[in-house]
């Protein structure tokens, strides 16, 4: 950052496209500029996730002006005492954090205030007089310590915006400030955060090495910066091995992918215009793109392991406004006009995405004018609408014209914030999800680990009610065909070792598999998306018997309720009892036909298997976990070879009368036949594509 992107700032403020976006730069400097600073020696931050209602697990309301009252905006209590006091502390320094830099950048923004630069100058000085009285302190579960804060991640966030703050103000302080900042706040804080960097592949690892090589930057201090960027768990490696190939973070949620890719842009920022340019690294433009593939009708990004809420893509915009601004790559263009609603085709049908207003600081920043830019859909929308596979980062996403889309997780193994869910799926029809990974809840809450953590909870395969110890999946097969597309993925348990084994920290209570149930279990998984139909074949070589289920959790009803569905009392899994509602079983045949009704569209399902089967209903937790869906369970015991089919049709030509799904196997495979009195699909699987010929040799 220096002189020449300060002055795309200032021409930006000035034109009518960015007029939101320096208008609240503008007001949010303003109102940070009110902040009372006021630090004292020993200042003593605890973790912000204890700033929560013991009693209902509401946010309690932060007030500057009462450091020791934590009222409960739900039930009225006013909480007092620690770890709330502590909490406090934390959110009121990240919020001068950020304020600062606010500040900071609003001053470069409008050169004549001053006032603004003084305050800058001011909050800098007063964390240099008074970081060497922060003690080390904080016990946080899995996490470094902090000084100021309770552990090393949220240190390292609130060091990276005084960095940039300092940058913004740097060349107007005189040597003597600049040295007090520099020896009393950053090399401090640059020991502390090398003494704590983490040994291991992670999103915090990212955030941690960030901050350290941003602080050597503006130290110019050459060791600092390499303690950050260079050796093994530095930033560089986290990008290398972290990266999965094909762009993905390797922890496997659109969240956390950003979040790590946040912080290291940070640093691009700082180092643009300098020999140490690194936004022309490979891992990035991968970063940016491998998003856009996954896209959904209604905008949002997949919930993939521990995505915690639903993000819009367009939450992520300032992103785009830098990867245009730095590559200027016409798909970036295309992201930014359609996040700010200016006129774009639509391209998935169903499609309706929200758009969100061009305020961001990163436009102000990055941002070109949009609206002299070519209006037509080209790379983002073949993106967007075609079916893709990417082997090394795990994930295939078959899309046809008539809205279906379907996302097989075929990825290795993510760490902490995995759901022990490969050869997962999740499935739709326009913006409608018919069944999905529904991510997760607020950590806090104990749905988080009861339910969504869990293998059972995901439309998988699950062997005798436990989780899927770790293993990195396979991708066997995938093609793009006239008619449609389809994609074999395979997880074997017969491997030993999953990639990134050597390189993540695993806490014992996030290991909750049993690596009994998948001994020697190879599990093949073949997906279609034809037509009106989704055909789903999956088969489960294993050498001596098993309980074998085949996972669909419902987004909806069951209606025709064909046969003799009796109440069940037989336990789903091996996870608690009361998460199953309403449990229904009743026996498999060879004429079951299931109807659901979900949001106003009929889902016709067949099932076909090799062996003797029982079908259970149940209503299990949706997402928020007071709502419900209807998980339909397909529970086998068999050794050797298990084959279980399933068959969703949907849409206007698919009439239910008379529809039927007969399975013919022999030597070569199975044929699959889908027929009433109008028509008769059929469709042949060879028995090479779906089983591991030496799966037991
Ligand atoms: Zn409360
Ligand atoms: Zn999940």
């Amino acid at each position: 950052m220096n002189e020449m992107r300060w002055a795309l700032l200032r021409e930006n403020a000035k034109k009518p496209a960015f007029r939101d976006a320096a208008e609240s730069l503008r007001r949010a400097a303003e109102e940070a500029a009110q902040l009372p600073l006021d630090i004292q020696d020993g200042e003593h931050g605890n973790w912000g996730h204890y700033y929560y209602c013991p009693d209902d697990a509401a946010r309690l309301s932060f007030d500057l002006r009462r450091p020791l009252e934590h009222p409960c905006p739900v039930c009225g209590k006013v909480w007092t005492g620690e770890p709330f006091n502590g909490a406090w502390v934390s959110l009121r320094h990240s919020g001068i954090g950020t304020g600062i830099k606010k500040i900071a950048f609003a001053s470069r923004m409008e050169d004549s205030r001053d006032a603004w630069r003084a305050l800058v100058k001011d909050a800098l000085l007063q964390y240099a007089a008074h970081y060497d009285s922060f003690e080390v302190h904080g016990d946080i579960p899995y996490n470094g310590p902090g000084k100021l804060f309770a552990q090393t991640l949220d240190e390292a966030h609130w060091i990276i915006d005084l960095v940039l703050a300092y940058r913004c103000i740097e060349d107007k302080l005189d040597e003597e400030a600049r040295r007090a900042i520099r020896e009393g706040l950053f090399r401090p804080c640059a020991a502390f955060l090398i003494a704590h960097k983490e040994s291991q592949l992670h999103n915090h690892a990212v955030l941690i090495t960030s901050a350290i090589a941003m602080l050597g930057v503006v130290l110019g201090d050459d060791a600092v910066r390499q303690a950050g960027l260079e050796g093994e768990y530095g930033l560089l490696d986290q990008l290398d091995r972290g990266v999965l190939p094909g762009g993905f973070w390797y922890e496997g949620a659109f969240t956390y992918h950003y979040y790590a890719f946040d912080s290291v842009l940070y640093y691009c920022m700082l180092v643009e215009y300098t020999d140490w340019e690194l936004h022309y690294h490979p891992a990035f433009r991968c970063m940016f793109d491998f998003p856009l593939n996954f896209i959904l009708p209604d905008g949002s990004l997949p919930r993939l392991n521990d995505a915690s809420s639903v993000s819009s893509l367009f939450t992520y915009v300032p992103f785009y406004e830098l990867a245009y601004g730095w590559y200027g790559e016409q798909r970036y263009v295309e992201v930014l006009r359609r996040a700010y609603g200016l006129a774009q085709e639509p391209v998935l049908k169903g499609e309706r995405f929200s758009t969100v207003p061009r305020n961001t600081l990163h436009a102000l920043l990055y941002g070109c004018d949009l609206e002299g830019k070519p209006h037509g859909n080209s790379s983002l929308a073949m993106m967007m609408a075609t079916s893709y596979s990417s082997s090394g980062s795990g994930l295939t996403k078959l899309v046809l014209p008539s809205g279906a889309h379907l996302l097989v997780k075929i990825s290795p193994f993510g760490g902490e914030h995995d759901h022990m869910d490969r050869l997962g799926l999740s499935f739709g029809i326009d913006a409608k999800p018919i069944f999905e990974d529904i991510g997760t809840t607020a950590y806090g809450v104990p749905m988080h680990y009861a339910w969504y953590k869990h293998t059972y909870s995901h439309n998988t395969v699950c062997l005798n009610g436990q989780d899927q110890p770790p293993v990195d999946a396979e991708r066997i097969a995938f093609q793009n065909e006239t008619w449609g597309s389809w994609v074999v993925s395979e997880a074997d348990w017969r491997k030993r070792d999953y990639h990134l084994k050597n390189n993540i920290t695993l806490p014992e209570a996030m290991c909750p598999w049993d690596e009994q149930a998948y001994r020697g279990a190879v599990v093949r998984r073949l997906n279609v998306l034809h037509e009106q139909y989704l055909i789903d074949v999956m088969a489960v070589q294993l050498p001596d018997e098993r309980e074998i289920e085949v996972l669909y959790h419902m987004s909806g009803d069951l209606m025709a309720e064909a046969g003799d569905w009796r109440p069940s009392s037989e336990p789903l899994s091996r996870l608690a009892p009361e998460l199953f509602e309403n449990k229904r079983s009743k026996p498999l045949l060879p004429s079951d036909m299931l109807v659901w009704s979900i949001g106003g569209e009929h889902v016709f399902h067949a099932v076909w298997s090799s062996e003797a089967t029982v079908l259970y209903t149940a209503r299990t937790p949706d997402n928020p976990p007071t709502k419900r869906r209807t998980t339909v369970v397909e529970r086998a015991k068999a050794s050797g070879t298990l084959v279980m089919i399933n068959v969703f049709g949907y849409g206007n030509q698919v009439q239910p009368e008379g529809l039927q799904l007969k399975v013919e196997a022999d030597s070569e495979g199975w044929l699959l036949q889908l027929w009433n009195s109008h028509f008769c699909h059929e469709y042949g699987v060879s028995r090479e594509l779906l089983l591991r010929s030496a799966a037991h040799g």
